[in-house]
């Protein structure tokens, strides 16, 4: 009889962002992330299949647990455990219970990254042995195999920086409109209430409506900061606003959503199904317009986020009402793969680990989903020649 297949290491490294950007509550300056690669027994072109990941953006490099607890369990498993029932792939789902083994329920944050990480890269892994992308891997998996070839792409940028004023801004605007995306976010709440409504009008001119605009408080305001800023940004009925209120204080986002009626978008900072289920059930969000904007990689990967969406289902959420933050390959492939609203994108800005393929091209507001097997990282040199050295 055949041996199953099997996972033989999982190595993870720590690696400066390297960015200099700041939004309303924090600076980038020491931000880390977590390169994992899971390397396999399976060959595929004559060499084995390593599956990549990284735990996305803002949220720093989570090796030790990674190294202390999940790891070594995925490590002492029978590899029998962890295959499909067919045995002709991994179970991203067996993999995940396997790293779950023995964690207390709650606690999320403590592990939900390190967890997701490893977990998106076992998906990478999963669809280079497929001979797939990964995104028609989970069309077919959780969309009843409707594969799309492009995704709707908005720019997540409009960051203070020191010596950025009004025109620079509405340089970065313009710049990114002629690279192909309609639709841009900017920061608020780095500045007062009315500087930042004079960055919001000028932003407006050089977009072509009110919703191509979105802007993002990053979670940094207090009651009275909130509302006023809900009060001022009201009329302009912008795409969205993002963050208005810490991600768990769900009856001042209430309070801010009954004097707000276009579009908030939160769940950014929010890392387990049950906190989406308080966020919707207490946080006075509207399934007609409001944006759930989980980071999958962050969140316990992507077995987990069907979860969620199913519990959003049931709560009458469609699939569009989904952004998922992070402007990366992972977000693309997941938000293609289940019919998702759209994916973010941070042009020019977090190096090596914003963006897509390094010959993706925007067209008219969407991104074309990639050909090749797997995420496609092997498609953005700089990121794939660090995960290489992952690797080893
Ligand atoms: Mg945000």
């Amino acid at each position: 009889t055949r041996l199953p297949m099997r996972i033989v290491d999982i190595r993870e490294t720590a690696v400066p962002l390297k960015s200099s950007l700041r939004n309303a509550v924090f600076d980038f300056s020491e931000m880390t992330t977590s390169v994992v690669a899971v390397i396999t027994d399976v060959i595929r072109d004559g060499k084995p299949v390593a599956g990549f990941a990284f735990n996305s953006t803002g949220r720093y490099a989570c090796g030790a647990q990674m190294r202390d607890r999940f790891i070594p369990r995925i490590l002492k498993a029978k590899p029998e455990s962890l295959v499909t029932d067919a045995g002709d792939n991994f179970d991203p789902e067996k993999i995940l219970a396997c790293m779950m083994q023995r964690e207390k329920p709650g606690g999320h944050t403590e592990r939900s990254v390190a967890v997701g990480t490893i977990e998106v890269a076992v998906w990478d892994a999963v669809a280079k042995i497929a001979g797939k992308p990964l995104h028609r891997v989970l069309a077919e998996k959780y969309n009843g195999g409707k594969v799309p070839d492009k995704v709707p792409c908005y720019v997540g940028g409009g960051w203070y920086q020191p010596g950025k004023g009004i025109r620079e801004l509405q340089d970065e605007i313009r710049s990114r409109l002629d690279q192909g995306y309609t639709t841009m976010k900017i920061k608020v709440g780095g500045a007062t209430v009315p500087e930042d409504v004079e960055r919001v009008e000028a932003a407006l001119k050089i977009v072509a409506s009110s919703t191509n605009l979105a802007v993002d408080a990053n979670a940094g305001f207090d009651r009275e900061r909130a509302l006023a800023y809900a009060k001022a940004l009201a009329p302009y009925k912008l795409r969205w606003f993002e963050e208005p209120t810490d991600p768990l204080a769900y009856a001042l986002l209430a309070e801010v959503a009954a004097i707000y009626d276009a579009p908030i978008g939160t769940g950014e900072n929010l890392f387990s199904t049950q906190d989406v289920q308080n966020l919707i059930r207490f946080g006075g969000l509207r399934a007609d317009r409001d944006i759930i904007q989980t980071d999958v990689p962050q969140s316990y990967g992507i077995a987990q986020f069907s979860r969620t969406l199913d519990m959003l289902k049931k709560n009458g959420w469609a699939r569009e009402s989904v952004f998922p933050h992070g402007g990366n390959q992972m977000t693309l492939a997941i938000v293609g793969g289940f019919g998702l609203g759209g994916c973010e994108a941070y042009p020019g800005v977090f190096g090596i680990f914003a963006g897509f393929a390094d010959d993706a091209k925007v067209e008219n507001g969407y991104l074309k989903l990639p050909d090749r097997p797997g995420i496609g990282f092997e498609a953005q040199n700089a990121l794939y020649a660090v995960m290489r050295e992952v690797s080893g």
